[in-house]
Parts: structure tokens; sequence; C-alpha cells
């Protein structure tokens, strides 16, 4: 069977998954982070029933692997100098390789690669060719952080892996079917047509995901259902799903609007941001830093950005819970406002994170959307990371919780193009 890799690399990490395709059994999965310091951490899990016997029989003073609490899997650990993303994957095509989990590199015939930003040149996956490289190089002025990172992966896998098919999948193409009066800002049309000047959105690949699960649970037509996708992690976003197209979504130009994130404070009304610039004295890159990394939930509760630490202590803590309700506002403001986009809904879906794992934070969106025909059934709802219908049998909008799985969108994005 073939193997296909899921790869998102980021700055200084890089998370994969290698899968059987078209099975879609995971085989193996990892994170290498820290990559460019002398004690990057490589982490990578695997099934002990795919690890041949006698593999790994010559593993260094510092290399670890332990069992998994459930004997199911092993997780091998290291850490070590790293200089680059191509020592980084060849270091870890390596050790596939060296643990069983692979016979050699040539059983990986296809790598699927996340890319943050599409532009409007993308509006599905693609095979890589030098025209795409080039065209993610061009398309890093709307993803500096993401899209070089990205695309120093893609470099690093074919290098290594030239018999590979190499495919990019983008987190804004499945926002691309937006309508213009939905991704145009009312800001003079000549800086649209200048520079990009639009909404692209994020989390594409999520969103897509769980509205196609969502409509295979609910054993419906996906071109029939209105859904709201709510992927609500450190990073969140919320998308309007008609007939199977993302509408509407929250995320803008960049992943800083709409919702409250973990750290990023979503919308704000830009004036205000010049004002307290000024005030400050702060520069352009200072106030940008400010709102991606110390506004949002942790602006608010002055305490943490993880929901968890905050519904811990909200009882107690006036801004842990000021910062919880207005994360819970801001997301039945969105949904309020996609079912009158929509003109109705037929489910909301909830994922990442916060989603699949916060039961009060679920309870607390549902109750408060009972006005568009939503129930809780809270025995359904006391669950973590299941797919689960969590609204009541005669709600007349349900309720789901479905787990995200971009990697695996990824791998069958791959065999598509195979
Ligand atoms: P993600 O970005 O999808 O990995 O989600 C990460 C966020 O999920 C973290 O910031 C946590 O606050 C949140 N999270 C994870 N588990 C829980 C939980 N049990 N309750 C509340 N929030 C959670």
């Amino acid at each position: 069977m073939a193997k296909t890799m899921a790869v998102n690399a980021g700055s200084s990490s890089l998370k994969f998954q290698l899968l059987d395709m078209p099975a879609e059994r995971v085989i193996a999965q990892g994170v290498i982070e820290r990559i460019g310091m002398d004690d990057a951490i490589v982490t990578i899990k695997y099934g002990v029933s795919i690890a041949s016997e006698n593999a790994v029989d010559h593993l260094e003073d510092d290399e670890h692997i332990t069992l998994s609490k459930d004997g199911k899997g092993k997780k091998y650990e290291n850490v070590l100098a790293i200089k680059d993303h191509q020592q980084a994957i060849n270091f870890m095509l390596q050790k596939l390789t060296d643990l069983g989990i692979i016979a050699d590199f040539n059983e990986i015939t296809g790598v699927g690669h996340r890319v943050v930003a599409g532009g409007e040149w993308f509006n599905h996956s693609v095979v890589v060719t030098d025209d795409v490289l080039t065209k993610i190089d061009r398309l890093a002025d709307y993803a500096p952080l993401h899209n070089p990172a990205n695309a120093m992966g893609i470099r690093a896998f074919q290098k290594l892996l030239p018999h590979a098919l190499s495919v990019a999948v983008f987190d804004t193409s499945f926002h691309q079917t937006m309508p213009e009066e939905n991704y145009l800002y009312s800001l003079p049309y000549e800086y649209y047509t200048r520079y990009g000047a639009r909404k692209y959105g994020a989390h594409g690949t999520s969103h897509r995901y769980v509205s196609a699960r969502a409509a295979q649970l609910l054993g419906k037509d996906l071109k029939d259902l209105k859904l709201i996708t709510l992927h609500l992690g450190a990073g969140a976003s919320i998308t309007a799903v008609q007939g199977g197209k993302s509408i509407d979504t929250s995320m803008g130009f960049s992943p800083l609007a709409g919702l409250t994130m973990a750290t990023r404070s979503g919308d704000v009304d830009t004036s205000l941001v010049y004002y307290i610039q000024e005030r400050e004295g702060l520069s352009n890159e200072e106030m940008t830093n400010i709102l991606n990394k110390k506004s949002g939930l942790l602006g608010i509760s002055t305490i943490s950005s993880d929901m968890r630490d905050l519904l811990d202590v909200q009882d107690t803590h006036d801004h842990a819970k000021l910062a919880v309700n207005i994360f819970v506002n801001r997301v039945v403001k969105y949904v309020g406002q996609y079912v009158a986009e929509m003109g109705g809904v037929d489910a909301i879906v909830f994922t990442a994170g916060i989603g699949e794992n916060s039961i009060p934070v679920r309870k607390m969106i549902v109750d408060k959307l009972g006005y568009f025909g939503i129930t809780l059934d809270e025995e359904a709802n006391n669950v973590r990371g299941d797919e689960v219908e969590i609204s009541t049998k005669d709600s007349r909008v349900k309720a789901l919780l479905i787990p995200t799985n971009e990697e695996l969108m990824i791998a069958r994005d791959v065999e598509a193009l195979k």
C-alpha cells in the first residue's frame, strides 16, 4: 500500500503524519521542534504492530522509546542539534527507517504540504510545480511567518523524495467560493485590484473536513445543507458553509480577524489601534505583536491564553470569567450573523482544541442559541474528542462535535491528484 505523508512546516517546527492510503490508516505521527537550535526535540509516535521486531537495536544514549499507557503505541524521543529543515527531514526519514516504520524512502509515494496563503491563485489543492512554488514564495506577503516555511518544507522533501508526488494544500482555498460582497472590505476598490486587499480566511482544510463529515453523520447530501462550522482552538474561526461551499468566514485578510482567540484580538475598530499606538508610542511592529500575541483570552484575563486555565478559576477570578464570556459572545454573534446570511441553518459543528474538549464552553454557546432552535443534550455533550450529536433528538437545528483531521484531508488530496 502507498504511504503518504501530510506535512505542516512552520518556521522552527515540522509536524508530520504518515498514512497508509487509501486505507486512511495512520502509521506514525510526529513533530520536530526548535529547528535551528542545538537542542531540537524530535518526537515520533508509532504503532507497536507496525514496527518490525528487530528494528531499533542501535539506539544512541540520549534516545528514548517509551510505550504508551494503553500499550498499543510507542513514542520515540530525542534531543539533538538540528540546523535546518533539510536536516530535520533527513533525520526524521532516516529514523522512520531505523524504527522499522518504513522499509525505505521509496515507500512514501506522496507528500502533501499545508500551505497557509494561497491568495486568489489557488482554489483547490495542486501538484507542486516550479510555477506553484514561485507563487507560494510570492504569496509570502500575505503570510510572512508561514509561506516561506511551507515552501522550505516542500523544497526539502523534494530533494530527499524526488520520486514522491508533491502536493500543496492551502488553508485559504476552501474560502475562495465566498461571494464578492463577503470577501471585499468597504475600502477604496483600487486597493483590492492593486494589492489583493480582501478577505481570504483560514483553517479552510479543517472547515472543509468537518462540513463533509457532518453531512455523512447527518445522512444528508452536503449540497442540501446549511452548516456553520466552529473551529475553536488557539486560533479560532467560524465558517458559513452552504451547499458544501464556504460563503463567509470570520478570519480576514490575515488570521487576526474575527473571534477572540488565545492571544489574538479578533475584530477591533482600526481607529482604536491607531489611538492606542499613539498614546503608548508604539511602533507598527510592536502594535502588531500586541494584537497577535498579547490580546485575546490572555489580554483580557491577564493570566492565561489557555481556556482550561480560565475555566478552572472563573468562579473566583473576574477577568478569567470576563474572557470566557467575551469568547462565547463573539462566537454566538458570528453564528447569528451566518444564520441570517444563509437564511437558516441545519447544523452547527464544533471542532479544534476548545470545540472538541470543552464541555462547558460548548454548553454556554449552545444555550445561547436556543432561539435558533438548538437544544443541548447535556448527557451527549459530556464527551471529549468523539464524533457525537450533542443536540437533543427533537432539536430543530443539530449541534455536532467532530474532531478535525486536517492531515487526513491533506492525504486524501494527495491521493486524488495521483
Ligand atoms: P488547538 O489550537 O486546536 O490545538 O487548540 C488548543 C486550545 O485548546 C488550547 O489553547 C486550550 O485552551 C484548548 N483546550 C484543549 N483542551 C481543552 C479543555 N479540556 N477545555 C478547554 N479548552 C481546552
